[in-house]
């Protein structure tokens, strides 16, 4: 089994900032990067928040707190992973952004180090194939938010070997996750469930069926749900939301994935949910409001 120290996270947006923060509770290493060094550190500054919540409320002690920022440096750019035994990336859902940042990775990435994407969709068979290591190619994909949600999804690419998902599998347990293994299908299998249901949610908006607040509480008390579809779709983002809708429609090539274009015209207008403070609901006062 590979042994892991040193993990590199690739995007320090809501995922990364997130795995950031197990993985550093946890013991390990951690180098967080985004594009910018100001976004690494607004991800670090996350963290720094949400330990200081769980040493507020006598959930986790202060030193460790102290010691688990103490292991995260935030960095710009991805040179300085170069020497980490696992990367993930968890930068946004675009297929093209994430084969540019393999590329350039794999550049200076030391030849043993595990490679891993927490993509909510694409394939991880296609991801792995652009890279120089598709053996040590694995999906690791979180839940959000990351440091509450108990499941991780592991999937093997068809080129991944065997040590490389055990070693991912046992990374994921060591974070005290519960592992589920998904085959390397579009959406895998938490959002190949979910993602149709949240869309179709955005469909009965669209055709007036109901209002922001009757889907959302038809859902929560008529199907016992702990949060609405809508409202789940704004805390996921909807250009996320939208990427996995495209992945399925054109991966399964089904008419049932098409994105409903309320969706689409909700990320043009760059409502994207509670990120920009702006989707289904309205986040700029003390409560969220319903939008229609
Ligand atoms: P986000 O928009 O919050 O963060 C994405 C981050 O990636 C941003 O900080 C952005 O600056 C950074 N980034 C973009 N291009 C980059 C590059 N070239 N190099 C380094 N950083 C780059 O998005 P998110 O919700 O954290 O999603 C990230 C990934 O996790 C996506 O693949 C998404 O599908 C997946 N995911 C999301 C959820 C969710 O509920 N939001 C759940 C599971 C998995």
């Amino acid at each position: 089994m590979t042994s892991l120290k040193k993990i590199g996270i690739i995007g320090a947006g809501q995922m990364g900032a997130g795995i950031a923060q197990v993985a550093a509770v946890a013991g390990y290493e951690v180098l967080l990067s985004d594009v910018e060094q100001s976004r690494a550190d607004k991800g670090f500054g996350g963290v720094e928040k949400r330990l200081g919540r769980l040493v507020d409320n006598g959930k986790l002690q202060r030193k460790d707190s102290e010691a688990a920022l103490g292991r995260i440096a935030p960095v710009s750019g991805l040179e300085a992973l170069g020497e980490c035994d696992l990367v993930i990336e968890a930068a946004t859902e675009n297929e093209k952004v994430k084969h540019a940042i393999f590329k350039e990775l794999c550049a200076t990435l030391s030849p043993g180090a595990l490679l891993a994407s927490n993509t909510s969709s694409i394939s991880i068979t296609r991801l792995a194939s652009q890279t120089d290591r598709p053996d040590k190619f694995v999906g690791i994909h979180f839940m959000n938010p990351v440091p509450v949600m108990k499941l991780v999804e592991v999937i093997r690419g068809i080129a991944t070997a065997s040590e490389t998902f055990q070693t991912a599998r046992d990374f994921a347990e060591t974070l005290g996750k519960t592992v589920t293994v998904a085959e390397d299908y579009p959406a895998f299998i938490v959002n190949r469930i979910l993602l149709p249901m949240i869309n179709e949610a955005i469909f009965t908006l669209y055709e007036g069926v109901g209002t922001v607040e009757a889907i959302d509480t038809a859902m929560k008390l008529g199907a016992n749900h702990p949060m609405g579809p809508l409202e789940l779709a704004d805390f996921i983002g909807l250009d996320t939301c939208l990427s996995i809708m495209q992945v399925l429609y054109e991966g399964l090539a089904d008419s049932k994935y098409r994105p409903c274009p309320l969706l689409v015209k909700y990320v043009e207008a760059g409502w994207l949910g509670r990120k920009t403070g702006r989707g289904f609901y309205d986040y700029s006062g003390e409560k969220p409001v319903p939008t229609r």
